[in-house]
């Protein structure tokens, strides 16, 4: 694993800080939430983002300006992000959930959206923060349902009706866990990578069935 920084500018208050920028790390494998697993369990999430550390701006590096990438934002888009709520001091969970809310201001759907919001958990879990915890499943599962509503059959339903499924179990809702396992086995083409998932789910709703 390398680690570089560089200058960066935050194009919402100009501010500027270090961005981490992270080549040749090795993922040896991914949890049954898609989580990536470093080469010795190192622990490279936060590496994954960049956040201004004043106006808590946050967001991959291509939302920034540094190098040749210069960005310029609307002053409605900059007014709407400096009204989103801060939180002091500013845990991983956070950073990451906040790049989602200002995904959400520019537009980004789907699984690119809640791809945030699922880093977010990821943290959370293992910093071991309930709250960030319950915050993030939330709005996965809010992403999960309108992925169910808009996308048609494809791999991010396959994706988001399975982590909808994981969410529930996480928390014990075994009926809703099901009911979701149940919806994203009727995909008709389901992408065959996902094997250990669909295992899970499929033992799921078996030892599920036998309860009920
Ligand atoms: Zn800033």
């Amino acid at each position: 694993m390398k680690l570089f920084t560089v200058p960066v500018t935050c194009p919402v208050c100009g501010t500027s800080f270090k961005g981490h920028v992270l080549a040749e790390y090795h993922v040896e494998g991914y949890t049954l939430d898609f989580k990536p697993l470093f080469e010795n369990g190192e622990k490279l999430l936060k590496y994954f983002i960049w956040f201004c550390p004043a106006c808590h701006y946050a967001g991959y590096d291509n939302r920034f300006s540094f190098g040749k990438n210069s960005v310029s934002l609307e002053p409605a888009f900059i007014e709407a992000v400096m009204k989103l709520p801060k939180k002091s001091p500013a845990p991983l969970p956070y950073r990451f959930y906040r790049a989602g809310e200002i995904g959400e201001l520019m537009g980004e759907k789907g699984v690119a959206l809640m791809d945030y919001f699922l880093k977010s958990y990821w943290a959370a879990k293992d910093m071991k923060k309930k709250e960030w915890v319950k915050k993030s499943s939330q709005r996965i599962l809010e992403l999960a349902e309108q992925i169910y509503e808009e996308a048609g059959e494809s791999e991010d339903l396959f994706i988001a009706l399975y982590l909808a499924g994981t969410i529930y179990y996480e928390q014990g809702n075994m009926e809703e866990a099901a009911f979701q396992f149940s919806r994203m086995m009727r995909i008709k083409t389901i992408p065959t990578q996902y094997e250990k998932q669909i295992k899970f789910a499929l033992d799921f709703l078996k030892g599920h069935k036998n309860e009920g």
